[in-house]
């Protein structure tokens, strides 16, 4: 019979897979002889059964649970349901990998009518036991039942209306039990059965809740967004109850070994006295800081830093850690890796190193690829910083800088972010429900919340500013506005926010350019020492390739020439050469375009000194340059010396139905050579110029797109290589030149050896790969992807991580391919794709050369492409 239930006595930590991290943690504590609740956890693969077996928890994993329950309830003495001294527990979900906001906790599950009564008269409070009691009912209504707690928080805001009371705290025993029935009768009301009076009908309900949450929407889009496959599945946590909210010898907290917004090497967090877990990360109280525990209860301090140390020693990372205090009794309640932002994660891997915990290859496994984007973020630019009065402070509770307008709804801040606007999202506080609206914001402000709170953690692990709990705004959601220091901002007005400040601004201050700290520097050479694969950067102008440099570049993988064609200048030029009816005038055309072209490579070669530099000739359909507003037909006419309809005809006839199938890429130099002549001679030049002028050692790579047929590229590369030696001849120059194509067309993939034949490299163009793979045209797919993930056919947006399955299989059989005809043909990636660290890690597997991103994820992709070594050593 498969075990589909531990006891935390039964695990250890290498057993995430099975336990998930929380339950692994546990068990691992427990063995260390921490002082934990005990308990057992339900395994992830009881909740692949669970959706396996027609979304049904089967009698032998029923049957182990109970069996777990039994020996629990050995242990801790105490009785499910008991009259006298009932067992009370907490059911929680935990993943391999953390996912905040999958599923809330439940607490004091266990009681019930007959148990309350027992658990009054053992903790001698009544009131205690009863608040307990509502509170469970609530919860477990909305969490496992799905009943809204708001309809809940009306019945109590009535009782206390009627009662003259303003705060719960003010409700006495009585009050409780007329809030119980009430909560009862609105249970049966909604869900047509009474409220569960079998503590083990409960239990089954709350795991086959936290099974059910695996799939639910929220827990769907952070697996998209952060790679973590749908068949984990997660493992469920029953954990026998300390209580924190039994006076003031008890309270409960939230604690980092060190600050996970800074990465200082000092104890971080937040605790309160006589509350219980949820009043914390709720978020409703303002905590106290950890430190002030040493005054509180010195000894208890005492206990929590020892522990607090050997939990990080253990797992020689900064830990994450939940406590209770029952009457002074420490407990701890979990710890895990903390969460940090990317500042933060750089500062305590060099000092892990650095205190000789770990090595370098260690420190480079740790920091998550993808935060570093959050290094390059903006700030505010100082003098305008320095120009603008702040209007209130509250948590910097994660850093950065931000400007938008505000929005109180995450449905419209998603709803305005797609239409372009930058927009920061406002929140009495922020719930799990609103995690698009919070990714699609610059910036996050709360009213309520801690530096632990939902909002909080959120937004550092996402990398957005976030300034939380600040009780000076009275705001209005439904309206839609909030005051403070006497103003009024609107939905629709600017605000700016400092993350790493707190400060909160009326207005929109211009950010910067992030500045990058020493640490970047160590962990990036540490990456370059390990990583294999070079990482090239995509890049049309001599600003972004000198970025892309500074961020550690190796060379130009992609320049869409294209993109140096929509100047003001230049447009109209371009727009003559399409509409040009003869091959002179066409030439004409582009003979004026030449001069514009080789100053745009020769800046480029500049700004590359040397290092390798990949064009890519003209690929897009010509009608996406044609003129559609009047004003430039009428011009493009005059200059032309045609009349205005005859221009608008031609530009009609350059429709298509499937443009991205259509007249593009090497296919218009098929049509039209003298494009490709112009852009060689360009290119050819201004090589030869800056290698004159500077002394760089400039070898051109000239790039032919979409290709599918060999003798397609044997077409243009003739045009390509009688033009270049022309003007080598003309200028007296031996300089080298290759010519190579894009693998973007699945006929060019499967026929790779053939096309090796003319080409001396290959770059995989993974975005039009992936289009016609799929078949999804890559300007429309978001429309339709949705439904997808939801229902679970796809997991994550091919076009942002490589479907390496399908469009993966194309990739490593023409490097096969290329290889075999070609054996030193070098083999890049320039799709998007080439930024993705899960693409990176494939495109080393599979022994491409290169990556080539967008400058801003050219230290993803170097940190990725160390790891990619570590993880297949
Ligand atoms: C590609 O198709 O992957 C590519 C890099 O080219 P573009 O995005 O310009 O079509
Ligand atoms: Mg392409």
């Amino acid at each position: 019979m498969a075990k589909w239930v531990y006891l935390f006595k039964e695990g250890k930590a290498d057993m995430k897979n099975l336990l998930g991290g929380k339950g692994a943690n546990l068990a691992e504590m427990t063995n260390l002889g921490l002082p934990i609740p005990q308990g057992f956890t339900v395994t992830t693969e009881a909740c692949t059964d669970y959706y396996n077996s027609g979304k049904k928890i089967t009698d032998e994993i029923k049957g182990q649970i109970f069996d777990a329950l039994k020996i629990l309830e050995e242990q801790q003495g105490k009785r499910f349901g008991d009259t006298e001294n009932p067992l009370l527990v907490s059911v929680r979900s935990g993943a391999r990998a953390s996912m905040p906001g999958m599923m809330d906790t439940i607490l004091n599950l266990g009681l019930t009518d007959a148990a309350v009564e027992g658990f009054a008269k053992k903790t001698g409070n009544p009131r205690f036991a009863y608040d307990s009691y509502r509170r469970f009912i609530q919860m477990f209504s909305d969490v496992v039942m799905e009943i809204s707690k708001a309809k809940f928080e009306r019945v109590l805001d009535e009782i206390k209306e009627k009662k003259g009371v303003k705060f719960d705290t003010e409700l006495t025993a009585d009050d409780l039990k007329d809030v119980i029935v009430q909560f009862k009768a609105l249970y049966k009301a909604e869900k047509g059965t009474d409220f569960p009076q079998e503590p083990t009908e409960q239990l089954i309900e709350a795991v086959t809740a936290v099974f059910r949450s695996w799939d639910n929407p929220r827990a769907i889009y952070y697996r998209r967004m952060n790679d973590i496959p749908g068949d984990w599945g997660t493992a469920v946590n029953v954990q026998a109850m300390v209580f924190g909210n039994m006076g003031d010898t008890s309270g409960t907290g939230v604690a980092f070994t060190r600050n996970p917004s800074t990465g200082e090497a000092k104890i971080y967090g937040e605790y309160l006295i006589n509350a219980q877990g949820e009043d914390v990360v709720a978020g409703i109280r303002t905590p106290q800081p950890i430190t002030k525990l040493e005054q509180d209860m010195p000894a208890v301090y005492v206990e929590f830093m020892r522990i607090a140390t050997l939990l990080e020693n253990h797992y020689k990372d900064m830990q994450d850690m939940e406590f209770t205090i029952e009457d002074k009794k420490l407990y701890f309640l979990q710890t895990r890796n903390g969460k940090r932002t990317a500042p933060a994660a750089l500062q305590i891997a060099c000092d892990l190193v650095d205190e000789g915990k770990i090595t370098k290859e260690q420190a480079i496994s740790r920091i998550e690829a993808k935060s570093l984007d959050q290094l390059l973020h903006p700030g505010f630019d100082v003098a305008a910083l320095k120009a603008a009065k702040p209007v209130g402070k509250a948590l910097p509770a994660s850093p950065g800088a931000a400007a938008g307008k505000v929005y109180f709804t995450a449905e419209d801040a998603k709803k305005n972010h797609e239409k372009g606007e930058r927009v920061v999202l406002v929140r009495l506080e922020t719930s799990p429900e609103d995690i698009e609206g919070m990714h699609a914001a610059e910036g996050i402000l709360t009213v309520r919340g801690g530096m632990t709170s939902h909002a909080a953690v959120v937004a550092r692990g996402m990398g957005t500013a976030c300034v939380s709990g600040c009780g000076e705004i009275n705001i209005d959601e439904e309206a839609k506005y909030f005051t403070i220091a006497g103003q009024t901002v609107k939905e629709g007005d600017y605000i700016s926010l400092d993350g790493s400040t707190g400060n909160i601004y009326i207005g929109d201050i211009p950010t910067v350019e992030a500045a990058i700290s020493g640490n970047f520097d160590r962990i990036m050479t540490w990456a370059d020492e390990i990583r294999t694969l070079k990482v090239r950067t995509n890049a049309d102008t001599p600003a972004d390739a000198a970025n892309a440099v500074k961020f550690g570049a190796e060379g130009i993988g992609l320049c869409r020439t294209e993109h140096m064609f929509f100047d003001a200048e230049r447009i109209p030029k371009i727009r003559k050469m399409i509409l040009s009816k003869t091959v002179e005038a066409r030439e004409e055309a582009l003979n004026e375009l030449i001069p514009f072209q080789k100053s745009d490579f020769k800046g480029l070669y500049e700004v590359m000194e040397g290092r390798p530099v990949t064009i890519r000739f003209l690929d897009p359909p010509l009608h996406e340059f044609v003129p559609t507003e009047e004003d430039d037909i009428v011009a493009l006419a005059k200059d032309m010396g045609l009349s205005v309809e005859e221009v608008k005809a031609t530009c009609d006839s350059l429709h298509e139905f499937n443009p991205m199938m259509g007249h593009r890429g090497c296919r218009l130099a098929v049509t039209y050579p003298e494009i490709a002549k112009m852009q060689t001679r360009a290119v050819m030049e201004a090589a030869i110029e800056v290698k004159k002028e500077k002394g760089f050692d400039i070898i051109p790579e000239i790039m032919i797109p979409l290709v599918g047929e060999k003798r397609e590229l044997k077409f243009v590369k003739d045009v390509v290589v009688e033009t270049a030696e022309a003007v080598k001849k003309e200028k007296g120059s031996d300089i080298e030149y290759h010519i190579g194509t894009m693998i973007e067309i699945p006929r060019a993939a499967l026929l790779a050896n053939e096309i090796a034949e003319e080409a001396e490299f290959f770059s995989f163009g993974t975005n039009d790969l992936t289009q016609m793979t799929f078949g999804f045209s890559r300007d429309d797919a978001g429309k339709f992807l949705d439904a997808y993930y939801t229902n679970k056919i796809y997991e994550s947006d091919p076009f942002a991580r490589l479907d390496q399955d399908g469009v993966g299989q194309l990739v490593q059989m023409a490097a096969e391919k290329g290889r075999a005809t070609r054996p030193n043909i070098k083999l890049g990636i320039c799709g998007e794709h080439g930024g993705d660290p899960s693409t990176v890690e494939f495109c080393h597997k599979v022994g491409l050369n290169y990556v080539s991103c967008s400058p801003f994820r050219v230290p993803i992709a170097r940190l990725a492409a160390a790891q990619a070594v570590l993880n297949n050593k």
